[in-house]
């Protein structure tokens, strides 16, 4: 939930003022990347279906023993759906999520022979994917360029005057109008990164911020 909304842009910027603050945030950011750890497709794509409403650290810290005891999806598909939930508990939504992702994992086998498909039409038709997961699995893996449009980068296109849109799918939309093709990725990560560590959901810390000559919320979110 954005906070203060009266205090948002009311005026989208422009294109090269976009452009100068995401220039500007990725020579912040120069590592920035998924944050989540995995060791295949397969793991990336369970691990973001987990990281739905909590923080990648805490997936991270479940899907070490994840992965370890269910490394694939055959295996995944096989388990006792006690024990994931179990294991992933601490995520939150455990009941939904453990269902989500054994379902998911039946069918990576019984459609793709255990592997991860490669766009986002056959992603989306997975259990528990949608366009923000595919995403992030065709960035990540595939180098296929995609907006990730989560909490952080909802609520940094309306700070920035990126967008006026409220809905993600629109708001990926006014992103890909305004950014080339080849960037988007990685200029989700780089908006990812902005939010978690200085441009918070409340109280950002515009005092710290590279960009804050520029952005138009500056200092007016309390
Ligand atoms: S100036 Fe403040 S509101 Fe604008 S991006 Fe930086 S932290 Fe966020």
């Amino acid at each position: 939930m954005l906070t203060k909304l009266k205090s948002l842009p009311n005026k989208t910027v422009s294109r090269t003022a976009a452009h100068k603050m995401m220039d500007i945030l990725q020579k912040k950011y120069p590592d920035a990347d998924c944050e989540l750890k995995f060791k295949t497709p397969f793991q990336l794509l369970i691990a973001t279906i987990l990281s739905a409403q909590t923080t990648d650290v805490s997936v991270n810290k479940v899907t070490g023993t994840l992965f370890k005891e269910f490394p694939d999806a055959k295996a995944l598909a096989a388990a006792k759906l006690e024990r994931v939930k179990a294991i992933i508990k601490p995520t939150g939504y455990y009941n939904a999520k453990a269902a989500n992702i054994q379902a998911c994992a039946q069918q990576l086998v019984d459609q793709y022979d255990g592997g991860v498909p490669k766009t986002q039409e056959e992603l989306t038709k997975l259990r528990g994917v949608g366009r923000k997961t595919a995403n992030v699995v065709l960035g990540v893996i595939y180098g296929i360029p995609g907006w990730t449009v989560d909490t952080h980068v909802q609520r940094l296109s309306e700070r920035l005057g990126f967008t006026k849109e409220k809905d993600p799918i629109k708001i990926e939309g006014s992103l890909e109008k305004l950014f080339p093709n080849q960037d988007w990725s990685k200029l989700s990560i780089t908006l990812i990164f902005h939010g978690r560590r200085i441009c918070f959901a409340k109280k950002p810390a515009c005092h710290l911020c590279p960009i804050d000559k520029l952005c138009p919320s500056a200092y007016k979110i309390k």
